[in-house]
């Protein structure tokens, strides 16, 4: 049978906010901070404190919604979920659920069989909880309590089961990090878990309209784990109905070592979490002025930025494309177009995407550590259009820069990587070369032309790769022509 699957995504994006979400406390990189080194009587919830929401990570929340399309709700209302768990220390987490911030949004990206648009079902505020290590074996087995990402200010954002392939699972959800970090409301840091997804997924038979059973797919931290598990589960259940077997709802967790799903809870052991609204914060009432400052703020969006790269400088979508991915690229590319002289802006996208994203690959270097500035770039394009040094010589030009630092200049100054154009030497090393090898010669006089390459390969060589490609083929052919007609 063939099965269509039916995805939807509710990711879990950290607002970078200076500080938390209800009280003065610092956010801190959980990753590196001393455990419980930003902690204070209202995230530890100790009795009788109270909460004051954090502007700013209203604000961010209203940037989110506003380059998702949402309608942000004039009204929204904090509600306590009540659940116990360690790493909640009141016992309820803080989060928005029949009022949210946002809803109805939508998030178009680009899938290899076009455009595709995502629906946003909503958008709430909530805070983060604390984080727990397990220890056990050697006779202990005990759990430490970290808080200090408790109270850490949250932006839940749920899509509608609008996602149908793998592919549009991870245009979405790269697509949604790009925004967050376009706003400045996100790192994207996946590895220190500022952005968490939770996979909805079912399938159906292909042409039904009717939504299948769902499973939900619990704390994936990774792009890559979350693909996994739903390609693992769509797998799944694909088995499951050919054998005319049920699918329970059930929530799942993803077991990283053995790469499969695990269930976590059935539905009839589904929390009731008795939410109620929350009374000690009132409702959250955002006045349209606001919304419209901050509109008015918005900075260009992956997507319009893309776009606007290849109308403005006639650069490649798929270039265009890659570019964007990170703001800092963009910017580079932008600046090192803006320094150009001579090359045009289409060679410079070609460049970066090409052999400078080559090197970091292979170095491991980030985007943000590379010792050549945009402008350094432009001046060896610049170099390279006029002459002064060929392909293959300014890719050689362009590793040295990036170990050392160098401008371009300085890098054919000091290896003497200059192009030769001088006609009277490359002229004689194509004599020279000719005449050491006659074997080769009566070939091509006998007609093998294709030993013409050869001999530019040879005649290059000798040139210590440095000659101007197109005086020495002119070179090569001239003198190859004149032995042909006066033998
Ligand atoms: P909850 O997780 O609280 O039960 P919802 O029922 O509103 O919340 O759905 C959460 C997510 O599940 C949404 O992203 C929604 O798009 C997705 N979803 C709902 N039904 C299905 C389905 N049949 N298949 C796949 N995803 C679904
Ligand atoms: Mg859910
Ligand atoms: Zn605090």
């Amino acid at each position: 049978m063939q099965y269509e699957p039916v995805i939807g995504l509710e990711v879990h994006a950290e607002l970078a906010t200076q500080t938390k979400m209800f009280c003065g406390c610092r956010v801190v990189d959980t990753t590196t901070s001393p455990p419980n080194s930003s902690v204070c009587p209202v995230c530890a919830g100790m009795p009788g404190t109270l909460p004051v929401l954090n502007r700013r990570a209203v604000e961010y929340g209203i940037r989110v919604a506003l380059a998702l399309e949402c309608e942000v709700q004039p009204t929204s209302i904090f509600a306590r979920k009540n659940y116990f768990y360690p790493d909640l220390p009141k016992g309820y987490q803080i989060s928005q659920y029949e009022q949210p911030l946002a809803v109805s949004g939508r998030l178009t990206v680009d899938t290899s069989e076009g455009e595709r648009v995502i629906r946003v079902r909503r958008a709430h505020l909530e805070e983060d909880t604390g984080k727990l290590t397990h220890i056990s074996g050697n006779g202990e087995d005990y759990s430490l309590v970290d808080l200090n990402r408790a109270g850490v200010p949250l932006l839940e954002i749920v899509s509608e089961p609008d996602m149908h392939s793998l592919e549009e699972v991870r245009a979405y959800a790269t697509g949604l990090r790009a925004i967050l970090r376009a706003l400045g409301v996100n790192s994207g840091d996946m590895e220190k878990g500022v952005m968490r997804f939770e996979a909805n997924v079912s399938i159906r038979p292909a042409g039904s309209e009717q939504l299948g059973t769902r499973v939900e797919i619990k704390n994936l931290n990774s792009f890559r784990a979350m693909e996994r598990a739903v390609a693992y589960e769509l797998a799944r259940q694909a088995y499951l109905l050919d054998k005319d077997e049920a699918i329970n709802q059930e929530t799942l967790g993803w077991d990283e070592g053995n790469q499969r799903t695990y269930v976590q809870r059935s539905k009839e052991e589904a929390h009731d979490y008795r939410y109620f609204p929350e009374p000690d914060i009132p409702p959250l009432v955002i006045e349209a002025n606001w919304i419209e400052e901050i509109r008015a703020r918005m900075p260009e969006l992956p997507r319009a930025k893309a776009r606007r790269l290849q109308e403005q400088y006639g650069i490649a979508a798929a270039e265009a494309a890659i570019l964007t991915t990170e703001y800092e690229i963009a910017d580079y590319f932008e600046t090192c177009a803006g320094e150009l002289e001579k090359a045009s802006p289409r060679t410079a996208a070609i460049w970066m995407t090409g052999e400078l994203f080559a090197h970091l690959n292979q170095s491991g270097a980030a985007f943000s550590d590379i010792k050549v500035s945009p402008k350094d770039l432009a001046e060896l394009l610049d170099i390279l259009e006029a002459g002064g040094v060929n392909q293959n010589t300014a890719k050689i030009v362009l590793g040295e820069m990036l170990a050392s630092g160098s401008s371009a200049q300085q890098v054919i100054h000091d290896k003497g990587l200059a192009q030769v154009t001088d006609t009277g030497f490359i002229s004689t090393l194509v004599k020279e070369v000719i005449a050491a090898n006659p074997k080769e010669l009566a070939s091509y006089l006998a007609g093998k032309e294709t030993l013409v390459n050869w001999f530019f390969g040879q005649v290059m060589r000798a040139a210590g790769g440095k000659a101007n490609p197109s005086l020495l083929k002119e070179e090569l052919e001239k003198q190859l022509k004149f032995l042909q007609k006066t033998r």
